[in-house]
């Protein structure tokens, strides 16, 4: 055997090792480098083996074996291609007998060195491990000496002779070692990466970390501290490393580093309870709490110690906030307007502020350690139990109860429990009793105002913003709707768009409600709407109602489509009221004027009894005083004629008197009417003259007209009144003038009529002027005493010229004569242009011829119907009879032919009125003239209107009654 090959190829095997190592150092692990270089080394180490042959006998045989199962089992499947393909590319080109055994023994080597890498590689390192490697190594040799087999037989012996032995002596044993000595350098390098790596990972935890780390041995020289330990001590990185004792506790007089020592030799560990103090650049103190860890040795001696130090600055600077703002409640907690209670998780008091003992009446001593039950009676806690259950859940709690206070009164309280930290429970208390006496009574008021507002029997709404807040049941009844329909809506939403005036709901609402907002009462009628468009006519009324802060209105809604519909009923029945009203106030007022008519014609009765006794007693004292006379003794004949011209005086005076009175009373009682004739001024002026031209011839008094009125004038006016008036005028004037003339003139002046009587008699002195109006007053004078009269004529003219609306003036002069001025508007009717001349004809009639006329007097009394049948005889006249009215009518009915009627007007049975008219039914040719005894105006126009022409009056005179009856008698 050849040494040469063997030191070949164990130098190979060295330099292999080398290599591999290298790479491996290099790149760690099974990384595809790795795995390309090992290949390439332990192809070219097999390559190099395989050109050194150990043994050169027919077949060549080295040590590829070796390297090629080593390459696989190490460098994997990627190592063992590369190296096999190596290989057996150079086995082919030696070429040679052995070729196709050589290959044979390359894809051996490379096939069971990955089975093996694939079976054991990833095993720990035991014998047993080493065990199955070496016994792989052995079939791996075995199979190679198999393949010997292979080999033509010729060289088979002295193969077998020469390879047998070795192969599966030596090859084994280098293999085997060869795997060892990878096996053991590759685990030696990953201990190595292994410990680099924790070293690594200990060095950036130590240095990142938050605390402060130092290391120190037992002579207290530091060994190792972190950046942030430099960076406390303000030692600058890299400086020689100080002392330990040095920097931490200094000035700290209840701890040092001896007493560290010997706590850590103790308890292996120490913990400081006080906190360290640095100051940092500026100056601002770190507070730091260390905590030191012995490292001891195998023989638990202490070598070093690490202690780690916590930034506790921060937790400082809240727990000083944290003291502050304890003291800072705890004063809250005494001035706390609310009892507070702090109870243990057993339920005992443990803490109770001022209020607190305040509200229970307890004292300190009384209540601190005492449970919470002792403030609550057994009742009240069945009826409002503790919920520990939901305190427990950390909610918190708050319930109304009765508290018993020490002396045993109750007290009305909200409490507010909560679970505190630490188990324990705090209870707040208010005092409730006032605002539950508020309540009560709220809640009471509340039902009465509910109760109220129910059982109102007008709908009521609470409105709120224009909206339906709250309303009653007989609001639902009225508008036909469900309550949740008509809460929230707005008034205008249940009306028509627009109201009766034509405004809109909307803008009219609002409008009232606003009036209510502002503390008016609005009142109004209103038109809703209920189901099926219903209108419903409501009168409402609107006030505020304020509860607290907030305003409310109340609508109260009154239903008057009823009434309305009543309404027109009402208005004519009130129609019909009023008219009844107005009636019976016309009633009334004619009543009223009735009783001052009867007051005043009663005052005028009680005066004219007492002014009329002397007047009325004078004139019959004189009549009955001459009658007597005349009786008693035989007179001549001339005496008896004196007497009996005495009583005829005396009865004319008595007769005017009275005539005077009447008309004077009924002037005074305005009992007198102005009535409206149409007559010619011409025709009342010649009545006049008539009239009294026979008394102004006998006292040889000039008469004379004066006619100022330019045309024919026709007027209207009271004909009578004017008659009357200006006769008493021209009779005084007649009177008052002894000689001379008296002129009577009339005019226009203006839109009244003048009527002057103008006489040359004794006149009126300025003093008497004002005087002769007043009633009864007559001028001292021998004429007036002479010429009789009643002093009442004047007084009735004025009384009748002022009821005409005009005035009566006088112009006189003692001696003289006087002008008596009638001014009196009277209407003008007609103004003919044509100036009739005024006929003034001798009125004076002495006697009439009557022979042949059949004349009807018709008169009750029979002393007038003598001295009227005696006046007609006379005449010679045929004179018939009748007593009352029927009669006449009778006679007429029997075809009496009769040429004139004289009828008195008041007759019994039928009044000549009512006979009149029944005689111008049967013949309306008859001439009727009426007696009458005063001139009544209502009897005249009455008389007028029956048809009867022309009256006398009673008494008669007998020239008027010949005047009269001329006329129709010719
Ligand atoms: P009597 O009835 O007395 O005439 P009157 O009222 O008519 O009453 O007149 C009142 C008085 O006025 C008369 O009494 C008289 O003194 C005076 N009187 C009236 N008219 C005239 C007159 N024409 N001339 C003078 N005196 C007159």
């Amino acid at each position: 055997m050849n040494l040469i090959p063997i030191l070949n190829t164990l130098s190979f095997l060295i330099v292999l090792v080398l290599l591999h190592d290298f790479i491996l150092r290099r790149y760690y692990k099974e990384t595809a480098s790795y795995q390309v270089f090992s290949g390439v080394l332990f192809g070219l180490i097999a390559v190099l083996s395989m050109l050194n042959p150990i043994f050169e006998t027919t077949i060549i045989f080295d040590g590829r074996s070796i390297v090629l199962f080593i390459g696989s089992y190490f460098g994997g499947f990627v190592a063992a291609l590369i190296a096999g393909v190596m290989s057996i590319t150079v086995s082919i080109l030696l070429g040679g007998e052995g070729v196709t055994v050589g290959v044979l023994i390359i894809t051996i080597s490379i096939i069971i060195g990955l089975i093996s890498r694939t079976l054991f590689f990833s095993e720990p390192e035991t014998i047993r491990k080493r065990a199955k490697i070496l016994a792989s190594i052995i079939i791996l040799h075995f199979c190679i000496i198999l393949t010997l087999l292979l080999i033509p037989a010729g060289a088979k012996q002295e193969i077998g002779r020469e390879i047998s032995i070795p192969v599966l002596l030596i090859f084994p044993v280098i293999t085997y070692f060869l795997y060892i000595l990878i096996d053991q350098h590759q685990n030696q390098l990953r201990l190595r990466r292994e410990y680099q790596r924790v070293q690594e990972n200990f060095r950036q935890l130590a240095e990142n970390n938050y605390n402060y780390l130092v290391r120190f041995d037992i002579e207290g020289d530091i060994i190792y501290q972190n950046q942030k330990f430099i960076d406390l001590c303000n030692l600058q990185s890299g400086r020689n490393r100080g002392k330990i004792n040095e920097i931490l506790f200094v000035g700290n007089s209840t701890i040092n580093m001896d007493i560290v020592f010997s706590q850590i030799n103790a308890k292996r560990r120490y913990l400081s309870d006080s906190e360290d103090i640095f100051v940092d650049k500026n100056n601002n103190p770190i507070y730091v709490i260390w905590s030191f860890e012995g490292v001891f040795n195998s023989n638990n001696r202490l070598e070093d110690v690490i202690a780690s130090g916590i930034d506790v600055t921060e937790r400082h600077r809240l727990q000083m906030a944290l003291d502050n703002s304890e003291s800072h409640l705890s004063s809250i907690f005494d001035l706390a307007a609310d009892a507070i209670l702090i109870g243990n998780p057993q339920g005992q008091i443990i803490r109770a502020n001022q209020r607190a003992y305040e509200l229970t009446g307890y004292k300190e001593n009384e209540l601190i350690g005492k449970s919470i039950g002792i403030l609550f009676s057994k009742e009240e806690l069945e009826r409002v139990p503790f919920r520990y259950d939901l305190l427990n859940q950390g909610l918190v709690v708050r319930s109304e109860r009765y508290l018993t206070r020490m002396d045993g009164s109750l007290t009305f309280i909200e409490m507010n429990t909560k679970r505190m930290p630490k188990g324990t429970y705090s209870a707040i208390i208010r005092d409730s009793s006032e605002r539950k006496k508020y309540e009560d009574e709220l809640r009471a008021g509340e039902e009465r105002y509910r109760t109220l507002f129910e059982s109102a029997n007008d709908a009521i709404l609470l409105l709120k913003d224009y909206k339906v807040l709250e309303c009653n049941q007989k609001a639902l009844e009225l508008f036909e709707i469900g309550k949740e329909k008509l809460i929230g809506l707005s008034p205008w939403e249940f009306s028509p768009r627009q109201q009766k005036g034509r405004l809109y709901s909307n803008a009219l609402a609002i409008k009232y409600i606003d009036i209510a907002l502002n503390g008016d009462v609005p009142h109004f009628e209103w038109e809703h709407i209920a189901s099926k468009d219903k209108i419903i006519y409501c009168e409402i009324k609107l006030n505020l109602v304020e509860i607290g802060q907030e305003k409310f209105v109340q609508a109260i809604i009154k239903d008057i489509s009823e009434q309305k519909k009543n309404l027109l009923l009402i208005a004519d029945k009130e129609s019909m009221l009023i008219e009844k009203n107005k009636k019976l106030s016309e009633i009334n007022n004619e009543l009223k004027a009735a009783k001052i008519k009867a007051e005043e014609s009663d005052k005028l009765k009680s005066a004219f009894l007492a002014n009329m006794s002397h007047e009325i007693r004078t004139p019959l004292n004189g009549i009955l005083g001459f009658c007597e006379l005349l009786k008693g003794k035989e007179l001549d004949n001339e005496k008896a004629q004196i007497f009996i011209h005495v009583i005829e005086k005396s009865s004319q005076q008595l007769l005017e008197l009275i005539n005077d009175i009447i008309d004077l009373s009924k002037i005074e009682a305005k009992q007198e009417t102005l009535h409206q004739d149409i007559f010619r001024l011409d025709d009342l002026i010649s009545d006049l003259y008539n009239l009294y031209f026979p008394s102004a011839t006998n006292k040889n008094l000039k008469l004379t007209v004066t006619k100022e009125v330019p045309n024919s004038v026709t007027v209207m006016g009271d004909l009578l009144k004017m008659k009357q008036i200006l006769g008493n005028i021209i009779n005084n004037a007649l009177k008052f003038t002894q000689n001379g003339s008296i002129e009577i003139i009339y005019r226009q002046h203006g839109e009244k009529f003048q009527f002057l009587v103008k006489d040359t008699g004794i006149g009126i002195s300025e003093a008497d002027i004002s005087k002769i109006f007043e009633r009864f007053r007559q001028i001292e004078t021998e004429l007036g005493k002479s010429s009789g009269g009643t002093g009442l004529g004047l007084a009735i003219c004025k009384s009748l010229v002022e009821l005409m609306g005009g005035n009566i003036k006088v112009q006189s002069e003692v001696g003289k004569g006087s002008v008596f001025i009638v001014e009196v508007p009277l209407i003008v009717e007609a103004c003919e242009a044509n100036n009739q001349k005024l006929v003034l004809e001798d009125p004076i009639i002495k006697t009439i011829n009557l022979t042949g006329k059949k004349i009807l007097i018709a008169e009750d009394e029979a002393v007038n119907m003598l001295l009227i049948k005696s006046i007609l005889e006379e005449c010679n006249a045929t004179v018939f009879e009748a007593f009352n009215g029927l009669e006449v009518v009778d006679l007429v009915e029997k075809g009496l032919t009769i040429d004139l009627i004289i009828m008195d007007i008041k007759m019994p049975k039928l009044n000549g009125i009512e006979a009149a008219i029944k005689v111008f039914e049967m013949n309306a040719n008859i001439p009727i003239i009426a007696l009458t005894a005063y001139a009544m105006h209502q009897e005249i126009h009455a008389i007028r209107q029956a048809g009867i022409k022309d009256i006398v009056t009673k008494p008669i005179d007998t020239n008027d009654l010949f005047f009269v009856m001329n006329k129709y008698l010719g």
